[in-house]
């Protein structure tokens, strides 16, 4: 018998986050899925940290034991601050506020590696799942019924048969552009420095959070714990296109963290990375039987932590489309097109939004506009009522509301 659409696994291209998300969600309900990943192994770098509540809820959902373990291994950040280093003031947000809006009522600090490396031994242990490492999505080909997929593998170049092809390949997505889709927006001049150190903050700041955005007259900065280190992120403003070495040196970190603590000696620098900052959004979600997820379309600046929590967003409510689709027989052009108006809609007009309006909070210079910045987030903190519609917003639990009343 001729095998049908349904019989061809799901292609994901990219074991981030955000396709190790979708590979998980199918192969649990029995849906074969080759998860395709171009390193040799599953990468490990500095970059999200915070999982935010809805982003738990569907974890836990996803079942399999990983929000156990994550819980396990994380650092639950249950309120964050944002801190006036010139006039020393605290605005100070509880997350128990939201209490009755989410079962995870906190940040979960923990690196996103860990969290793949959790969900990938997940999908070892079940039949419909396939990964493979060091296999690159390099091409497809795609007709009414299938796509086929080109991929570079060790032994050479492959090709397999797909019932849909995912790109949860990051931001350079090779299928987005072989599909021709425009990613629209624009990439800022500074750079983020991130850099990780051992030296304990919460000793020499008062009550220190886990989460905390840093404002002075001179310079902004986010601190953050993650389970295991303190992370710094700097702006940085590059002076020529290869300015790259100046501020990855020691001497420029050094002085940025003792700006920041003016401690004795050097500090003990762990992991120094730089990162261009985007705010950019794919002209469409899907083409044909090709969907994006994560920030193969969509990426933004880190702060407020909602580039990968958008991203595994986007990969719960196109996993449980691929479902229907393949169980139900539900028309996958209309699923589709519903997946691009609930999630693309809502990353131009809510997370676009807030993160540019974040940046812009947080590197005002003007005397003027911090001294009102820090007096709004203090009242806000200060009256429970504001500060539980202050978290709704932040916690993205607002923004996943309105994208699944999207009809
Ligand atoms: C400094 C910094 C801090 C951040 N902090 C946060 C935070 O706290 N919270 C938050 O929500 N977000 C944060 N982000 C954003 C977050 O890291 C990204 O949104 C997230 O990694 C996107 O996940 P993804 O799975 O879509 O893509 P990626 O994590 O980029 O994964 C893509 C994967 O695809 C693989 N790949 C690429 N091309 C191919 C191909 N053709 N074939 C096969 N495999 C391929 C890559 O090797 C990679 O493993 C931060 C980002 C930075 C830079």
């Amino acid at each position: 018998m001729r095998p049908t659409t349904n019989d061809l696994p799901v292609v994901i291209a990219g074991a981030g986050p955000v396709g190790s998300l979708i590979a998980l969600y199918l192969a649990r309900r029995a849906i074969p899925v080759l998860l395709l990943e171009k390193e040799v192994q599953l990468p490990v770098d500095l970059r999200a940290s915070t999982f935010h509540p809805p982003s738990l809820e569907m974890i836990a959902d996803l079942g399999h034991g990983v929000i156990d373990q994550m819980l396990a291994r994380g650092l639950k950040a249950d309120r964050y601050q944002y801190r006036d280093r010139r006039s020393n003031e605290v605005a100070s947000f509880d997350m128990s506020l939201i209490a009755d809006s989410t079962r995870y009522p906190f940040r979960l600090q923990l690196e996103q590696y860990e969290f793949t490396r959790m969900v990938n031994a997940a999908l070892a242990q079940l039949p419909a799942a396939d990964v493979r490492f060091a296999h690159e999505v390099t091409g497809f080909a795609q007709t009414g019924d299938y796509v086929d997929v080109q991929m570079a593998t060790p032994a050479g170049t492959e090709t397999v048969r797909a019932a849909f092809l995912v790109s949860a390949e990051g931001a350079r997505s090779q299928i987005r552009k072989l599909a021709g889709i425009d990613y629209l927006g624009f990439t800022y001049d500074e750079k983020f420095l991130v850099v990780s150190t051992d030296f304990p903050f919460e000793t020499v700041f008062d009550d220190l959070s886990w989460v905390n955005y840093v404002s002075d007259p001179e310079e902004w900065c986010v601190i953050l714990r993650t389970e295991k280190i303190w992370r710094v992120l700097f702006p940085t403003t590059p002076e020529t296109a290869d300015d790259e070495a100046r501020l990855l040196s020691d001497a420029f970190i050094q002085q940025r963290l003792h700006h920041l603590w003016n401690k004795e000696g050097d500090y003990t620098i762990g992991h120094r990375t730089l990162y261009n900052v985007n705010q950019r959004v794919a002209e469409t979600y899907y083409r044909g039987r090709v969907i994006l997820a994560g920030d193969a379309c969509h990426i933004n600046n880190p702060l407020g932590g909602m580039g990968m929590n958008g991203g595994l967003h986007d990969g719960n409510n196109l996993a449980a489309k691929l479902v229907r689709i393949l169980r139900d027989g539900a028309d996958h052009t209309a699923a589709f097109e519903h997946y691009n108006r609930q999630r693309r809609d809502l990353a131009v007009r809510f997370v676009q939004e807030h993160t540019i309006a974040n940046k812009k909070l947080m590197e005002a210079r003007d005397v003027e506009t911090q001294v009102a910045r820090q007096k709004m987030l203090m009242d806000t903190a200060a009256d429970p009522h504001k500060a539980k519609a202050f978290l709704l917003e932040r916690a993205m639990i607002n923004c996943v509301r309105d994208s699944e009343a999207v009809a």
